[in-house]
């Protein structure tokens, strides 16, 4: 949080109001409290959510935020704990919403959208053509991307390392022009990627997945089956120069083991780490 004096011959401005609430920082079938990793991004009035897995509308639920609220829905892949409550959000928004709340934009790869209409397919066949009716913008899988949202945001998004069938996109938010600009870098799914030094240069927060401790699993300290360990995720921090790490998609076996995962990324970072869980919400003023 920074505090600045307002200059007197600049147009005063609203100043941005930005918050990040962690709906759930597990990995795919985590246990110990720590259900599928996604997040609720606040930038003003405008409710972004990275990532839909199949406990959504429990998640959403708990943390106060009903599902029609949402205006966008970025996703970082396919896999299952990422993407499996997407039939479960559009059901809500078709059925629960109030009257005259549309659907949210969805921004994704063009191979996840692809996937999200099978699931729905699956899922809810009779609602197939109306949820494609949803605003949708797709990003490229094989090279870095800009989207603006507004005059205020800008999403930009590079190839992450993580899976050939499931390709996935880191997602950095540029809030604001420089040298006010705030920055939020999510990794989603990834192993050790260069991809993500300019994904999260000077970022504000990065919330880098460490599934894996290699201090836990020394034979995975390389990073396995596309995932990181939090030794990575302090090593891609150090290198990007963020302001602050929070680690997340933990496979934690037994409670308190969080602490081994923080002290392993503290390491190789010298900046604050931490390991969310579901309910923490980060504040970023602007
Ligand atoms: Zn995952
Ligand atoms: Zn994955």
């Amino acid at each position: 949080m920074t505090a600045s004096i307002p200059n007197p011959k600049s147009p005063i401005q609203k100043p941005k109001s930005i918050e990040l609430l962690f709906l759930g920082t597990g990995p795919a079938m985590g246990l110990n409290g720590r259900t599928t990793s996604c997040y609720l991004l606040r930038i003003n009035e405008r409710r972004i959510l990275i990532d839909c897995g199949p406990a959504i509308i429990q998640q959403l639920h708990e943390t106060g935020v009903a599902p029609h609220q949402i205006d966008d829905v970025c996703f970082t892949h396919a896999h299952a704990d990422h993407a499996l409550g997407y039939p479960m959000l559009m059901l809500w928004r078709l059925f629960k919403a109030p009257a005259g709340v549309g659907l949210p934009r969805i921004i994704a790869s063009e191979a996840v959208l692809t996937a999200l209409d099978g699931v729905m397919q699956h899922a809810l066949a009779g609602e197939v053509e109306l949820t494609k009716a949803a605003p949708r913008v797709a990003l490229p899988t094989s090279a870095p991307a800009s989207l603006p949202f507004d005059a205020e945001i800008t999403l930009r998004t590079w190839p992450m390392a993580h899976s050939p069938y499931a390709p996935t996109l880191g997602l950095r938010f540029e809030i604001g022009a420089p040298p006010e600009q705030k920055i939020i870098a999510f990794t989603g799914d990834t192993g050790p990627c260069d991809n993500v030094i300019p994904l999260a240069q000077d970022a504000d927060l990065l919330v880098h997945e460490a599934t894996f401790s290699a201090r836990l699993k020394p034979e995975l300290a390389g990073g396995a089956f596309g995932h990181s360990t939090a030794q990575i995720a302090g090593r891609h921090a150090a290198a990007a120069r963020v302001k602050r790490l929070a680690l997340v998609h933990l496979d934690v076996k037994e409670e308190g083991q969080e602490s081994l995962f923080i002290e392993e990324a503290a390491a190789e970072y010298a900046g604050p780490v931490s390991a969310p869980f579901a309910g923490v919400l980060f504040t970023i003023q602007g």
